[in-house]
């Protein structure tokens, strides 16, 4: 029997899953990561977290595009560590392109890794929740969950559709301890959001820190990026009491964007 309620931060090798967790690790959760990608960068996320937390910290490198992956790794976690008192689905893909030259294969991977994956991890682990009457789900939507933007359909496909699921969560389980949101950030600096600097700076021909200010300027009204931290924070209040009867929101952290 572990003495720590159990946090599953899909997408936390990096950026912002990787931001949630160190913050969760701080309110006291046991963490479990997930990510894909070299030994080194998983080990050495594994390390920040653990500096952060009185618990060890666990890992489980399912790729969760594959639905079956994903329910025999949360069974077997379920089994070893027990019921996940918090799911925080942040993992995700980007690709950008018209609608008429989308590649139809990755249009299924974006829908696979930034919608479907949501369902499976939720639907496994709500019946430990229900029966414990407590659980947070958090839901990384983005901006693009609530407006579109041109050149990313799968994604703001796929963001939308994470936000209907948020909502129809939340209101299945909305008479028990149990609440779903999501959280909807605008730029926010990590290596998703690198890739795109770099490209736009290339277009453009400026450094990348002209291409960074260039990506801010179209869209965030503050000109600022979102932290990770300020990401992790809010998840972090999302777990308390005081937060219980939030549910079914969509909150956005994104400088202004969607005010426009
Ligand atoms: P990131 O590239 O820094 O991290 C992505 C994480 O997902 C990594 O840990 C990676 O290993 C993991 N991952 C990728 N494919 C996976 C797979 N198939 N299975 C399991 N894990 C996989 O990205 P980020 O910027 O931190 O983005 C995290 C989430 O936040 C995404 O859902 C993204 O859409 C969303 N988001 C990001 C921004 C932004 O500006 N960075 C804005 C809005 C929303």
């Amino acid at each position: 029997m572990r003495d720590a309620p159990l946090a599953l931060v899909t997408g936390s090798t990096s950026g912002i899953g990787l931001g949630i967790a160190k913050a969760l690790a701080e309110a006291g959760y046991q963490l479990c990561l997930n990510g894909l990608g070299a030994m080194d960068v998983i080990e050495s996320a594994r390390a920040e977290v653990a500096a952060h937390s009185d618990h060890p910290v666990l890992f489980i490198g399912t790729d969760l595009s594959d639905p079956q992956a994903i329910e025999t790794a949360l069974t077997e976690l379920i089994a070893e560590a027990g019921a996940i008192s918090v799911l925080v689905n942040n993992a995700g893909m980007q690709h950008t392109a018209h609608v008429k030259d989308f590649p139809p294969e990755i249009w299924d991977q974006v829908i696979a890794l930034n919608l479907s994956a949501a369902f499976h991890t939720t639907r496994l682990c709500l019946p430990g929740m229900l029966a414990d009457n407590f659980g947070r789900i958090i839901n990384v939507a983005s901006v693009h969950g609530l407006v579109a933007s041109v050149n990313k359909p799968a994604y703001v496909a796929a963001k939308h559709g994470l936000i209907g699921l948020t909502k129809a969560t939340a209101l299945e389980t909305a008479e028990t301890g149990v609440t779903c949101n999501a959280i909807c950030p605008g730029w926010t600096h990590t290596p998703l959001i690198q890739k795109q600097i770099e490209a736009r700076a290339e277009t453009l021909g400026v450094s990348i820190e002209d291409g960074g200010r260039d990506l801010l300027s179209e869209k965030q009204p503050s000109k600022t990026f979102v932290t990770t931290d300020q990401l992790g924070a809010l998840a972090r209040f999302l777990c308390t009491d005081a937060a219980a009867q939030i549910t079914g929101a969509s909150l956005p952290v994104d400088g202004g964007w969607t005010a426009q």
